[in-house]
């Protein structure tokens, strides 16, 4: 590691303690900055980074709210608003029990690049709360959900900082949270993104993130010469991206084999095919059940619940030929990585944000795989946030056909920015060092051009 990397992290510690998710995002991009500042010491001398690094504003709040049995509950809620260079702050909100400062600045970090890739004018922020969404009746939600965005509504704003979804937070979240700032604000704007598709939701968001991820895997392998058509996939998760990444596997003739939930996982050898898919889009979003559902129905597939004691994740060990990880942060370890390897699998796309980590990922590159880093390869759900502002903007919606082919565009394009970059700087092949490259140059350029 360079001296440069050295002494960076060893600020960003002492002035961050105790979040090692944002220490882990830093350092990644910092490896990789050290191959510009090399070439271009202008950057490190205007302190572009470490700037970035510190979040132009963090806002933490109270939620207290009624259940409905009235029993009183505190959540603590959180905005990260990160960067503001390229235009409103921009990203999702987590409702997950693990959720805390260090978590939503590494998400808010990883964001302000992913944005800046996407070629929309969006800066980059993160929020949401360690509130538990999962068995919570509809009305807990909405309460919640109104409590948190009684703070959150004087912070945002269409021009300011526009929300939309991220693990804990889907549609019907997006929905209370836009009813009580229309409440509070009197005004009806595209301040989050996400929305219900009859007042002011794009057609394709729900897709965007899975599509966006299966669009650049076929990207990448398209410079080998390869499709997916045939490829065997696996892919963990359950939720909004795992399940578009499905569809989007089987309408390209791919084969995905696994899904997964923070219980366990499910293996059809088989093929997850358009009627199992349906099942569990309907199980997951209609009845919120869980994945072990899947082998009540489909009897020839194996479940095997989550062993807190492994130090691997056996799903993925299996043989194929690509990954999806589009579950959560460092979901695939060193050894998962190894196993992977070991299995066949030669091209990795990340639907989540950071699964695999930095062992896992100095895996991938030292053996040459086709390895799409989250801010890359997922950047199609905010891409089409992007989109959705615009048609906010223009009161206007787009066909399914226009938003498809614009996200399809975007993700050809990041790919190409990274691939390019991976090379010009002697890389060749090293998609993260070009994705985090490439997402700096904008934003620093834009930093430059504003002034300190
Ligand atoms: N949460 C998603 C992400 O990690 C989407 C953010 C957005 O659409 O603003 O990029």
């Amino acid at each position: 590691m360079s001296d440069y990397v050295n002494e960076l992290m060893a600020m960003v510690k002492a002035k961050h303690p105790g979040e090692p998710e944002f220490h882990q995002a830093v350092m990644e991009v910092a490896e990789s900055l050290a191959l510009l500042f090399e070439k271009h010491p202008e950057y490190r001398t205007a302190k572009i980074l470490e700037r970035i690094i510190e979040p132009e504003r963090v806002i933490i709040f109270r939620v207290p709210w009624v259940d409905d049995q009235g029993e009183i509950n505190i959540n603590i809620g959180y905005r990260v608003e990160m960067n503001s260079a390229i235009g409103p702050y921009k990203g999702g909100l987590r409702f997950h029990p693990s959720v805390n400062l260090g978590i939503l600045k590494f998400l808010a970090f990883e964001q302000v690049f992913k944005n800046s890739l996407t070629t929309l004018p969006m800066g980059g922020g993160k929020g949401g709360s360690d509130f538990d969404p999962k068995g919570k009746s509809d009305l807990k939600i909405m309460r919640f959900c109104q409590a948190f965005m009684s703070e959150l509504f004087r912070h945002i704003g269409p021009n300011t900082d526009v929300p939309a979804g991220d693990i804990g937070v889907g549609g019907r979240e997006i929905g209370y949270l836009f009813g009580q700032y229309k409440k509070l604000r009197n005004e009806f704007s595209g301040v989050l993104t996400g929305k219900g598709l009859n007042w002011g939701g794009s057609l394709i968001r729900p897709e965007a993130t899975g599509y966006g991820a299966v669009y650049f895997a076929s990207e990448m392998l398209a410079t080998k010469g390869k499709t997916l058509e045939g490829k065997v996939c696996l892919v963990s998760g359950s939720g909004n991206v795992a399940q578009y990444t499905c569809e989007k596997l089987i309408e390209l003739g791919a084969k995905p084999v696994t899904l997964s939930d923070s219980n366990g996982y499910i293996y059809d050898e088989e093929g997850i095919d358009r009627e199992k898919l349906k099942f569990v889009m309907e199980m997951k979003n209609v009845r919120r059940g869980r994945i072990k559902e899947y082998t009540d129905k489909y009897k020839h597939a194996v479940y095997t619940p989550t062993d807190p004691n492994l130090d691997y994740n056996p799903l993925w060990n299996h043989k194929a030929d690509c990954a999806f990880p589009s579950a959560t942060q460092n979901e695939i370890n060193g050894k998962d990585a190894q196993n992977l390897v070991k299995n066949g699998v030669f091209c990795v796309s990340e639907g989540a944000n950071m699964p695999t980590t930095p062992d896992g990922v100095n895996i991938f590159l030292d053996n040459g795989i086709l390895y799409g880093p989250g801010k890359a390869a997922n950047a199609g759900g905010v891409a089409v946030s992007g989109l959705e502002m615009a048609q906010n903007s223009m009161r206007y919606s787009w066909t399914r056909e226009e938003v498809d082919n614009r996200l399809k565009l975007i993700m050809k394009t990041i790919h190409r920015t990274c691939y390019d970059i991976a090379e010009r700087f002697g890389t060749p092949g090293n998609y993260v060092n070009g994705a985090n490259i490439g997402g700096f140059l904008k934003v620093a350029d834009a930093m430059i051009d504003q002034g300190v």
